[in-house]
């Protein structure tokens, strides 16, 4: 009876230790130890003679000691002469053990593996492999895997635990024969057995890797299938449209809503008013009125009595969205507080006592705050701005959290296709794809710092005009401390060289009360310039602010970039982005700061910025080890994506108890949700 594919890795035989090391590989059962693919193989099938071997070769030899001796000097050294029948070759050894000598007394025979390098006196291996070799021992028959590794965990005990997983573990295929025929794909068991001991290089074909990653992209299609299904089994309560509020706010604005904000906000409407809990993203390049749209889907919630909490990713735009929203809605007699970490804790307590009866209607905070400690009378609504700053993990997590509230999770960085299809499966999408009427567009200019001079005449002249502008030192360095140090001498040479100027430095080791009042300054016009550090990379509106300059451009994220540059051209003026890059820039630095220059459509941005980075990168370290896919790339797999997609849907409704117990092989240690 073999174990199951998950069993943990003790029910393997392994030691504590070794599993301990196993997890911190990412190998936390079975299963994943069968996924722990060789970064390469050896061929010690077939030895080689000592003549035929040449300097910058790996070979395995059978061989005879003639000697071994330690060398004194500022390094001990372990040297030993072998010989076959066609010459002498010098092993060398930095590290070795009094144990490791009675391998190399004279006479010995070895099986040895390493590279060959040309020594002083012939050719040499340093720190080959031994083994000692009797006269009738066999040699191996398939190549020897290597596997990645942590220190402490050898090779030899790798390829034992594999070889305990591969005869110990049930590897019956999880894929319907049919399936696996349709598809040409050869079965798990065959696939692995291969992958981990070919018994020539050209059994390694292609399909292997295929199976596995179609395999991998099927599970997180399915796991995606199972979440969303789970979440529309759970009931929400619905909150109908009935509008009255809605139209008073919509009449209080100053603008008509776009074409497409309309559209979006009849979607929004039309899932609350269902008793299931709506999930969607709402995507718009930065400017197009995301705001708005979530008040508006706010009010209906709190019409029908349910509570609202709007997240954003950082205390500084929370503020802002209280300051918008609590002029908007307080006129139509709603409760709008904020609840941030630089309220008095006895405020703080306040205002959560005042949530929890039931009498603020929308709190606004970050994420941490109202995931942690909050507790609602009836939350009906969550909607989540800048969702991609948050990632899947807290997605999850927060869908996780007892009852069932409406999500609506706001992006300006579009989600290429082939991601949303892969990572955002389960969610519904909506995108405002226009921008308010009027808006004159950015144009973006690439500044060498060396004009430094020319750039700051062009700020002073741009406030002359009454406009106002933004210089942003992002955040360059791993130490916060540094970079506060960066914006604080930017900040003091842009003052003594524009002392005309009414300039304020913004940061986020600020006190929030600071914070608040620069940015009201800001807001209100009293302030010119506004030196910051990435604190304003989100959400900041700003509609007289025409002229930005970031710094150091060449080590910024693209979409992080695109989303800084709409911070202007927000009002009627057309509005002027300046990059300063420091020369010389790298090839990769060029090609991004080109892709920046040439494009204004977010999407396309994301895109190109997906293209040079990868889906890792893009999708922030944040998700990595989450849901991020070890063999498939969705980009380059599109064609697997789409069938697994297809076999998913296909499958689920076929055999669902089978389609579960495959996902939950690849993924149940990372989605505790697929148990649950
Ligand atoms: P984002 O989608 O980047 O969050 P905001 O919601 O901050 O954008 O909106 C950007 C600016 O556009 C705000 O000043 C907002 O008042 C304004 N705005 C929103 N919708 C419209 C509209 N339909 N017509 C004119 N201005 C609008
Ligand atoms: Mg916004």
């Amino acid at each position: 009876m073999r174990l199951p594919p998950t069993a943990p890795l003790s029910a393997l035989g392994l030691t504590p230790r070794v599993c301990n090391l196993l997890h911190t590989l990412g190998v936390h059962n079975g299963f994943d130890l069968l996924l722990h693919l060789p970064l390469r193989y050896e061929d010690e099938r077939h030895p080689l003679s000592v003549a035929t071997l040449v300097a910058g070769q790996s070979a395995c030899l059978l061989v005879q000691v003639v000697r071994h001796e330690i060398r004194q000097g500022p390094r001990r050294t372990l040297t030993v002469q072998v010989r076959d029948e066609t010459g002498l070759l010098e092993l060398r050894f930095l590290h070795f053990y009094p144990g490791q000598l009675p391998l190399f007394t004279p006479g010995n025979r070895l099986r040895l593996f390493g590279e060959a390098r040309q020594g002083y006196q012939g050719l040499e291996m340093i720190h080959p492999r031994c083994q000692p070799f009797k006269e009738n021992s066999p040699l191996p028959a398939t190549l020897t895997p290597v596997y990645p590794t942590c220190a402490g965990l050898s090779q030899t005990v790798l390829r034992r635990a594999l070889a305990r997983a591969l005869t110990q573990l049930d590897l019956s295929d999880t894929l319907a024969p049919s399936w696996r025929a349709s598809l040409k794909l050869p079965d798990l068991a065959t696939t692995l057995k291969i992958l981990h001991g070919p018994t020539d290089a050209s059994q390694l074909v292609p399909a292997l890797w295929q199976r596995l990653k179609f395999d991998e992209l099927l599970a997180q299609q399915l796991s995606m299938h199972f979440h969303r299904q789970h979440r529309t089994e759970t009931p929400a309560h619905a909150y109908p449209a009935r509008g009255e509020l809605s139209r008073r706010l919509e009449r209080s604005l100053p603008f008509p809503l776009t074409a497409a904000q309309h559209r979006v906000v009849e979607e929004i409407r039309r899932d609350l008013a269902q008793e299931r809990p709506m999930h969607r993203l709402l995507q718009g390049d930065v400017g197009c009125g995301k705001t708005i749209v979530a008040a508006l889907a706010a009010v209906q919630c709190i019409e029908g009595g349910g509570q609202v909490a709007l997240m954003a990713p950082t205390e500084l735009l929370a503020q802002q969205h209280h300051a918008k929203l609590h002029d908007l809605l307080t006129s139509q007699g709603i409760c709008v507080e904020s609840l941030t970490g630089q309220l008095k804790s006895q405020a703080q307590h306040h205002v959560q006592k005042r949530i929890a009866n039931g009498e603020i209607a929308l709190v606004i905070g970050t994420h941490a705050l109202i995931q942690e400690q909050v507790s609602f009378k009836s939350l009906g609504l969550v909607i989540i701005d800048e969702q991609h700053r948050f990632g899947v993990a807290q997605r999850l997590s927060l869908h996780q959290k007892g009852g069932e509230p409406h999500q609506l999770m706001m992006s300006a960085t579009p989600i290429p296709r082939s991601l949303s299809m892969s990572y955002y499966a389960d969610l519904d999408v909506s995108v405002i794809d226009e921008l308010p009427p009027g808006r004159q567009g950015i144009t973006t200019k690439l500044v060498s710092a060396a004009r430094r001079s020319e750039v700051i005449e062009r700020i002073r002249s741009a406030c002359r005009q009454g406009h106002q502008a933004y210089w942003v030192c992002p955040l360059i360095e791993e130490s916060e401390l540094l970079d506060l140090q960066n914006a604080q001498s930017t900040f003091q040479t842009l003052t003594a060289d524009a002392p005309d100027l009414r300039c304020e430095l913004l940061h986020g080791r600020l006190a929030g009360s600071e914070k608040r009042d620069i940015m009201n300054r800001f807001l209100k016009g009293e302030l010119q310039l506004l030196v910051a550090t990435s604190v304003i990379e989100v959400g900041m509106d700003v509609p007289n602010a025409t002229l930005m300059v970031i710094e150091h451009t060449e080590r910024m994220g693209l979409a992080q970039l695109h989303q800084m540059r709409g911070r202007v051209g927000r009002g009627t003026r057309p509005g002027v982005c300046l990059l300063l890059y420091q020369p010389p820039l790298s090839e990769l630095a060029r090609q991004r700061l080109k892709v920046i220059y040439e494009h204004t459509d977010g999407f396309e941005i994301a895109r190109q910025d997906l293209l040079l980075r990868g889906p890792g990168d893009y999708l922030g370290s944040r998700q990595s080890g989450l849901a991020l896919l070890r063999f498939a790339d969705p980009m380059q797999d599109d064609d697997l994506l789409d069938l697994a997609r297809r076999c998913a849907a296909a499958w689920i409704a076929e055999s669902p108890e089978q389609a579960r117990h495959h996902a939950s092989c690849w993924l149940d240690t990372r989605q505790p949700y697929l148990t649950a």
